[in-house]
C-alpha cells in the first residue's frame, strides 16, 4: 500500500487564518445536489433570480460586435467610470472626479482592495456582528485583526455610540454594509451620518459596502454615503456592485468611489493581480446605470411582495422568531426556540434541512450570529412557498 503523499502545500500564515466562505459553501452545496436531479429548493444564495435586462445584455453583444474585447485601463474604461460618476451625481449630488472612480471585478474585489492597500499587521478593523463572511476573512488576509461589535441587543441595528466604545488608536478601518447581509438592517441616514462623525474625528478609514444600496423598502430610504459632506468623505470608501441591482451576478463587476490617493493605491493592487475587470462586462454595466432604472423598481416591487409574504409565513413557523428587514433580500429568523438535545446549533439545523427536505440556507454561525439562519427571498415566489412548507416541517418535528 502507497503510503498517503504528505502534504507539501503549508498555507502561509495569512492564508491559514482565513475560513471557507459559508455563503459559497451554501450554494456549492445547492449545485452539486441540482447535478445530481434532486429537487432543491435553494433559499441559500445571494443571488436575483431574475434575469439580467435585456438592454444590458444587447449593450454586451454590442460592445463584442464592435471589437472591445482588449484590456482596458486597470480601473476600467472612461466611459464605464463616467457612467459611475454621473450616477452619484444624479442619484446622490456627489461629485467624483474620474481619479477617484475604479471598476472592480465585483464588489467584493472593491472591498479587498480598499482594506489591503491601507491595513498593517496589528492594526484593527472594526465589523459588526451580523457581518457578511468575507468581511473579517479580508482583514485576516490583510494580516489585521477583525473586531466584531455586537449588536444582537439592539436588534443589529448598529449605532454611533458602539463604534465610539469599539475604537481604538489601533483601529484602521471599520467595514459598513447598509443595507446589511444577512440581517436586512438599514442604519438610519441620521445614524449613519454620525457613525461617520465618530470616524472623521478619530481617523478610522470606512468601507461603505453599498451592494444592496437600491433595495431599501419603505417607510425606509435609499441612502448613499456618497451624499455625505465632503469633510466626512475624506476617509471613505464606497464599494459598490452592478450584480444585485441588475442582477448581473455572474459578470462581475463592481466599483470603488474613494479619494485619488486611495484610488491610486487600489489600483496598484489590482494592476499586479487581476487587471482590469472584463472589458465586454464593463460596457453592459455602463448601459445599466445609463439607462432607465424602471427595471431596478420593478425588481424592488418583486422583492417587497416576496418580503410582506415571508414574514408573514416565519412568523407562525413554531420556535422562529424574525424582525421585519428593511433592506437587502434576506431574512434571518432567530432558530433557537427550535434547537434542544438532537438539534443543538443553527448549523444541525441547517443541515437537517438540507438532508431531509432538500432545503438549502446559510447558517448564522457564517455571518457570527449562531442560533440564526439566513434566507434568501431572491427565488419565486413559488419556490420560496414551497421553501417554507418544508422548513416548517422539520421545525415542527423539533418542536415535538
Ligand atoms: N453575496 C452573496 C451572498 O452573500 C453571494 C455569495 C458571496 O459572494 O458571498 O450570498
Amino acid at each position: 500500500m502507497t503510503k498517503p503523499a504528505q502534504n507539501i502545500f503549508q498555507t502561509s500564515e495569512r492564508v491559514a487564518r482565513m475560513r471557507a466562505s459559508a455563503t459559497l459553501g451554501a450554494m456549492q452545496k445547492a449545485l452539486a445536489l441540482k447535478a445530481e436531479g434532486v429537487d432543491v429548493v435553494d433559499l441559500g444564495a445571494g443571488e436575483p433570480d431574475f434575469d439580467t435586462p435585456a438592454h444590458v445584455r444587447l449593450a454586451a453583444q454590442e460592445a463584442m460586435s464592435r471589437g472591445e474585447t482588449k484590456y482596458t485601463a486597470t480601473g476600467g474604461t472612461r466611459a464605464l467610470q463616467r457612467s459611475i460618476i454621473d450616477y452619484y451625481g444624479r442619484e446622490f449630488g456627489a461629485h467624483y472626479e474620474p481619479a477617484e472612480v475604479m471598476a472592480t471585478a465585483g464588489g467584493k474585489q472593491a472591498i479587498f482592495n480598499a482594506v489591503v492597500t491601507l491595513a498593517n499587521p496589528g492594526d484593527e478593523i472594526l465589523v459588526a456582528k451580523p457581518y457578511w463572511v468575507t468581511f473579517p476573512e479580508i482583514a485576516k488576509f490583510a494580516g489585521a485583526t477583525p473586531v466584531y461589535i455586537e449588536t444582537e441587543r439592539n436588534g443589529f441595528q448598529l449605532t454611533a455610540e458602539d463604534v465610539r466604545a469599539a475604537v481604538t488608536p489601533r483601529t484602521k478601518h471599520i467595514i459598513i454594509n447598509s443595507p446589511s447581509n444577512p440581517s436586512g438592517r438599514v442604519i438610519p441616514p441620521a445614524e449613519f451620518r454620525k457613525i461617520m462623525e465618530v470616524c472623521a474625528e478619530r481617523g478610522v478609514y470606512v468601507v461603505s459596502d453599498e451592494c444592496y444600496l437600491r433595495f431599501v423598502y419603505p417607510p425606509g430610504e435609499v441612502f448613499s454615503a456618497a451624499s455625505l459632506a465632503p469633510e466626512l468623505r475624506a476617509r471613505l470608501c464606497i464599494a459598490g456592485s452592478f450584480s444585485k441591482t441588475y442582477a448581473m451576478t455572474g459578470w462581475r463587476i463592481g466599483y470603488a468611489l474613494a479619494p485619488a490617493g486611495w484610488i491610486k493605491a487600489m489600483l496598484l493592487v489590482q494592476g499586479h493581480s487581476t487587471s482590469n475587470p472584463n472589458s465586454v462586462a464593463q460596457a453592459a454595466a455602463a448601459a445599466a446605470m445609463n439607462a432607465s432604472q424602471d427595471c431596478v423598481r420593478e425588481m424592488l416591487g418583486e422583492y417587497a411582495r416576496r418580503r410582506a409574504w415571508l414574514i408573514g409565513a416565519l412568523a407562525e413557523i413554531p420556535g422562529f422568531k424574525c424582525f421585519a428587514p428593511e433592506g437587502a433580500f434576506y431574512a434571518f429568523p432567530d432558530v433557537r426556540g427550535c434547537l434542544s438535545g438532537r438539534v443543538k446549533t443553527s448549523a444541525v439545523f441547517a443541515e437537517k434541512l438540507l438532508t431531509d427536505e432538500h432545503v438549502v440556507v446559510t447558517d448564522g454561525a457564517g455571518f457570527g450570529a449562531d442560533g440564526y439562519l439566513r434566507i434568501s427571498y431572491a427565488t419565486s415566489l413559488e419556490r420560496l412557498k414551497e421553501g417554507i412548507t418544508r422548513i416548517r416541517r422539520v421545525a415542527e418535528a423539533c418542536a415535538r
